[in-house]
Formats: C-alpha cells, sequence, structure tokens
C-alpha cells in the first residue's frame, strides 16, 4: 500500500502554498514531503483545490487536509464565514465538499491562527510553553499559545491585541470602537499618520526616514511605540506569557517600532515580567506547516478503515 500522506494548503488571495507529510505523528516540524506554491483557482474554489490537492499527492494515499482561509471560519463545519480576499469561498461548506471530492478527511481554520501555532511549536516560540505571537499587518492579529494549543476563549476571540483600546478619544476603528490599537500602528494607520506628519509613501518609507534621522518619521514612531507599549503592558497583566513573537507582512516598518515599544515597557513595567520579545521565523510558510500540523492530528483522530464520506 503507498504511504499516507496529509495535506496543508495556506489559500491566499493570489496564491496557495501547500505542504505536504507524512500522516505519522510527531512532535516535530511536519518534513515536507513536497512544498510549494501555485496560483489560488478563482472561478470554482472546490474544484481547483481538489486538483491541486490530487497534483500534490501523487501516488500517495491522502488521509487529511486542512485549508488555512484568510478570514472567519467556522472549524467544527468547515465553513468559511467570511473572506474579505476570496469571496468565491463566502458562505461556503468548504471542508465537507472538499471531503466528499478527495475522498480524505478536511478541516479549514483561520490562516493566522495556523501560523500562530507552527510559531509557537516550531518557529521562534519553540521550548516555550506559554507563546504569545502578534502579527502586525493591515491589521494586528494576537493569538495565545498553550502547549502548543491557542487558548481562544469562551467564544473564540481570545487574542485580539489589535483592539485593545489605546487612545480612547482617537479614529473609530473597523471594529466599531474608538482608537484600537489598529487604529494607531495598523499599516493604513501609519500610512495616515505619516502622510499627515508631512511624509511620503507607505509605512517602509516611514521607516527609512526614521533610520535616516528625519524627525516627523520619530514622532510617528514614538507615538505608535507609545500605543503598543501600552498594550503590551496590558497583555503582560493579564496573559503573562513567556515570549512574545512579532511576524506579520509589514513586520520591518513596525518593528523599528516593536524596538521603541520594547524599551518604553521596560521604563514602565513595575510588576510585570517582561518576556523577550522576538521575531518570527517560518517566515511565510508558517501557515502552511501549521495546516499540516493540524492534519496529522485529524488523520489521528480518524480511526483507520473508516471513511467520513
Ligand atoms: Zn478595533
Amino acid at each position: 500500500m503507498s504511504a499516507a500522506v496529509v495535506l496543508g494548503l495556506d489559500v491566499g488571495g493570489s496564491s496557495v502554498k501547500y505542504r505536504l507529510a507524512s500522516a505519522t505523528p510527531s512532535e516535530r516540524i511536519p518534513e515536507a514531503l513536497a512544498q510549494g506554491t501555485v496560483s489560488t483557482p478563482k472561478k470554482d474554489p472546490v474544484a481547483g483545490l481538489a486538483a491541486i490537492a490530487r497534483d500534490v499527492t501523487g501516488s500517495h494515499r491522502l488521509v487529511a487536509v486542512v485549508v488555512a482561509i484568510p478570514g472567519l471560519v467556522d472549524e467544527t463545519t468547515g465553513t468559511v464565514l467570511r473572506s474579505a480576499n476570496l469571496p468565491a469561498l463566502d458562505g461556503l461548506a468548504l471542508g465537507p465538499a472538499l471531503s466528499a471530492e478527495l475522498d480524505a478527511t478536511v478541516g479549514v481554520i483561520n490562516d493566522g491562527r495556523a501560523a500562530a501555532v507552527a510559531e509557537a511549536r516550531w518557529g521562534a516560540g519553540a521550548g516555550e510553553r506559554d507563546v504569545f505571537t502578534l502579527a502586525l499587518g493591515t491589521g494586528i492579529a494576537g493569538s495565545h499559545i498553550v502547549d502548543g494549543r491557542v487558548v481562544d476563549g469562551a467564544h473564540g476571540i481570545a487574542g485580539e491585541l489589535g483592539h485593545v483600546v489605546v487612545e480612547p478619544s482617537g479614529a473609530v476603528c473597523a471594529c466599531g470602537q474608538r482608537g484600537c490599537l489598529e487604529t494607531v500602528i495598523g499599516a493604513p494607520a501609519l500610512r495616515r499618520a505619516w502622510n499627515r506628519a508631512g511624509g511620503d509613501g507607505s509605512p517602509k518609507d516611514l521607516l527609512a526616514a526614521y533610520e535616516a534621522g528625519d524627525e516627523r518619521a520619530h514622532r510617528v514612531v514614538d507615538r505608535g511605540a507609545g500605543a503598543l507599549a501600552d498594550a503590551i503592558l496590558t497583555l503582560l497583566a493579564l496573559v503573562d506569557p513567556g515570549v512574545i513573537v512579532v511576524g506579520g507582512g509589514l513586520a520591518s516598518a513596525p518593528h523599528r517600532i516593536v524596538v521603541r515599544a520594547r524599551a518604553l515597557v521596560d521604563e514602565r513595567a513595575t510588576f510585570h515580567r517582561v518576556p523577550p520579545i522576538v521575531p518570527a521565523t517560518l517566515g511565510k510558510w508558517a501557515g502552511a506547516v501549521g495546516a499540516v500540523a493540524e492534519a496529522r492530528e485529524l488523520a489521528a483522530r480518524v480511526p483507520v478503515g473508516i471513511s467520513l464520506n
């Protein structure tokens, strides 16, 4: 019989990253039997993702797939509730549909969550049992991971550090509150602040100006760092993580803010224990690694010889 394998698919707006691994359970990072990037199927996502899975699997026996999606998902039913980047998936019961196509168990998870678990277990959080991951980009995502599992609260929404209020009379956030951390150091907010200060271009340009000693850039970065320090002090008081891992699409520009925020946290902390604040290390593959690891766990829960279809 051919070898039993599991597949992780990290589905983005323009590309799908895949990672194929043996189905054998292990505490170590799922070693890639195959890994790569293909275009995201736009028209018929179920048929398109099934075709990708068949191509990647080849002659192996596929037992479980986990699809990581940028958006809101219901993990228990495998349904995509809302995905801004992939409207074709909105409302789709992707798990059951793909499971029927592939004759394999299929799970659906949020991509940020997949990446956070991978970073906590095998990336910058490796060796620490209590990890908080922070992804800085257009939005700000947070995940608290203990013993390799996300602690997501009674209603699945814990960890939302981006929606901690840091400027009570600040700008209105996408979530409806005023002055969330995201309204100060989310990428669009940084761009607006930089442009208002008379600067040109994106958060990356802001960083370049900061490095060049531009005073306006220093004011924008200082405000962002102060806001992030407030949020981190709240985090330390509530969660007391062993390490904070910072990643995300715009990591390089906000990282300057992270360094400044760290200094402010050190100055202001009293009873708090300030943990290491470190950059994420798995980079763009974190989501696919997290997805294939989940697929392995899914495979382990399905008794041999029983098909879920
Ligand atoms: Zn908010």
